[in-house]
C-alpha cells in the first residue's frame, strides 16, 4: 500500500502527523480495519482523525508552490484533487484489499464510470459477464457506446464465450463476483489467466463479497472495485466507491477523478472511516445471517429455489468454497407457485427487514427485483436478465439471526 506523508504544519508541531505505518499482511483484518492507513499520533493528539473542512490549501510563499509542483510534493492543493480524510480512507481500503493503492469516489457508479472513462478510447471493446448491476450495464450500452466503445455481453461464467468475444481491440474484461442478484461466483484465477493470455486487463466488482470474503488482486486481477455504500460504509448512511490496484494502473483513474470531481466530502469520508472500524466484526454477522437464512429458506415449503453460494445446490458452490472466506449477507429466493402480487405480499409482511434497495448496511433490507429495479423493463428483458416475477432479494443486516428467521417465517406464513 502507499503511504501518506502529510504536510507538516511548520508552526505547530502538535498538528503534524507522522507517516502512516505500513500495515503488513501479517496483521489480522480487524486490526487493519481499525488502524490501517492511520497515523499513530494525530492532530491535537486525538485518537480519531479530524474532519478537515477545506476546499483549498494555502502555501507559505511562492517558492513552496514551485517546490510542490517540481517535487510532486505530498500535500494538499485543492479539494477536488484530494483531502486528508480521503487519503486516510484510501490507505485503509488499499490495506484491506492488499493493494498498492486505492482511489475513492463519491459513489460506486462514479468509480465504475471513472475507471471506464480513464481506460478506454474510441474503438476499444470490453467484454462483460451478463449478470451485473443494471446501472453498470446501462452506462456501457447507453453512454460508452456514444464514445465509440463497444460492449460485448456473454453468459456469466462462460469462459469459452468470453474468450471467443475477445478481439485485438479488447481492452477490459469485467465481472462481478458474486453477481447480483443471482450470486454467481467467478473463478478468479481463470478470469485473471484469460486476461493475461490475451493481454487484456481485468476488473472485478467485488461489492457483494468485500475484502473480507475475497481478495481478487491476490488472484492476479488488475482492478477490484467496491461500492463502499454497501458493506464497507455499512450503516446505510453514505455513498462512496473505491478502486484498488497497482500504483501505476490507478494513477490515471485518480487523474481523471481530479477533473471529473467525483470526490467525497471530508464529512462523508469521516463516516466511511468510522464505518470501516467495525468492518470485520460486521462481516462475520452478515455472513452468519446470510448462511442461516439461506438454510432456513431452502427448507421452507413455500420456497421454490434459493440462490446462495454457501449452500450446495448453488451452481458455483465449489468455486465459492475454494475462493471465499464467507458467502455474504445477500440471499435471493423464488416463492413457489406465486405470481408477482403474491410475492409482493410476502415482502410487504416483513417486520424486521425494511423494504428498500441496497445491501450491506446494519439494517436488513428486502425487495422484489421485478418491482425495485426492473419494473419498467419488458417481460422478455426480465427473463433475459434472470429476474423472475416471484424473486425476492433479502440483504441480511446484523440483527440477531433468530429474529430474521422469525420475520421471514411469519412473512411466508399465509
Ligand atoms: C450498489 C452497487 C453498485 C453501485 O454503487 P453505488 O455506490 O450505488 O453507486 C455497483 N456494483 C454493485 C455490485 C452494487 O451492488
Amino acid at each position: 500500500m502507499s503511504t501518506y506523508t502529510p504536510m507538516t504544519a511548520s508552526d505547530n508541531s502538535s498538528h503534524s502527523r507522522s507517516t502512516a505505518p505500513k500495515r503488513s499482511s501479517s496483521q489480522g483484518m480487524s486490526t487493519v480495519s481499525v488502524h490501517g492507513g492511520e497515523a499513530r499520533q494525530k492532530p491535537y493528539d486525538a485518537i480519531t482523525d479530524s474532519i478537515v473542512c477545506s476546499s483549498t490549501y494555502t502555501f507559505e510563499d511562492t517558492q513552496s508552490i514551485i517546490d510542490f509542483i517540481e517535487q510532486d510534493g505530498q500535500r494538499e492543493e485543492y479539494g477536488r484533487y484530494g483531502n486528508p480524510n480521503e487519503r486516510i480512507v484510501e490507505n485503509k481500503l488499499a490495506a484491506l484489499d492488499g493493494a498498492e493503492e486505492a482511489v475513492v469516489f463519491s459513489s460506486g457508479m462514479a468509480a465504475i464510470v471513472g475507471l471506464l472513462m480513464a481506460k478506454l478510447n474510441a474503438g476499444d471493446e470490453i467484454v462483460f459477464f451478463d449478470q451485473c448491476y443494471h446501472r453498470s450495464r446501462e452506462f456501457c450500452f447507453k453512454h460508452l457506446s456514444r464514445f465509440g466503445v463497444i460492449t460485448h455481453q456473454v453468459p456469466t461464467g462462460d469462459f469459452d464465450a468470453m474468450a471467443a468475444a475477445i478481439t485485438p481491440k479488447t481492452k477490459l474484461l469485467v465481472s462481478e463476483s458474486p453477481t447480483n442478484p443471482q450470486l454467481t461466483c467467478i473463478d478468479l484465477e481463470q478470469f485473471a489467466a484469460l486476461g493475461k493470455e490475451h493481454e487484456v486487463e481485468t476488473l472485478i466488482d467485488a461489492t457483494l463479497a468485500t475484502p473480507f470474503n475475497i481478495k481478487p488482486l491476490d488472484f492476479g486481477i488488475d482492478y477490484v472495485l467496491h461500492s463502499a455504500t454497501k458493506y464497507l460504509g455499512g450503516h446505510n448512511d453514505l455513498l462512496a466507491g473505491s478502486i484498488a490496484g497497482s500504483k501505476e494502473k490507478v494513477a490515471d483513474i485518480r487523474g481523471l477523478r481530479g477533473i471529473m470531481g467525483g470526490i467525497n466530502s471530508p464529512h462523508n469520508l469521516f463516516l466511511l472511516q468510522r464505518g470501516l472500524k467495525t468492518f470485520e466484526l460486521r462481516m462475520q454477522r452478515h455472513n452468519e445471517n446470510g448462511l442461516a437464512l439461506a438454510k432456513f429458506l431452502s427448507q421452507h415449503p413455500r420456497v421454490e429455489h434459493v440462490y446462495y453460494p454457501g449452500i450446495d445446490n448453488h451452481p458455483t458452490h465449489q468455486i465459492a468454497r475454494q475462493t471465499m472466506r464467507g458467502f455474504g449477507g445477500l440471499v435471493t429466493f423464488l416463492v413457489k407457485d406465486a405470481d408477482w402480487r403474491q410475492t409482493a405480499d410476502i415482502v410487504d409482511r416483513a417486520r424486521v427487514a425494511r423494504i428498500g434497495p441496497s445491501l450491506g448496511g446494519v439494517e436488513s433490507l428486502i425487495e422484489q427485483p421485478l418491482v425495485m429495479s426492473y419494473y419498467t423493463q419488458t417481460p422478455q428483458n426480465r427473463r433475459k436478465f434472470g429476474i423472475p416475477d416471484n424473486m425476492i432479494r433479502l440483504a441480511c443486516g446484523i440483527e440477531d439471526t433468530q429474529d430474521l428467521i422469525a420475520d421471514l417465517e411469519q412473512a411466508l406464513d399465509t
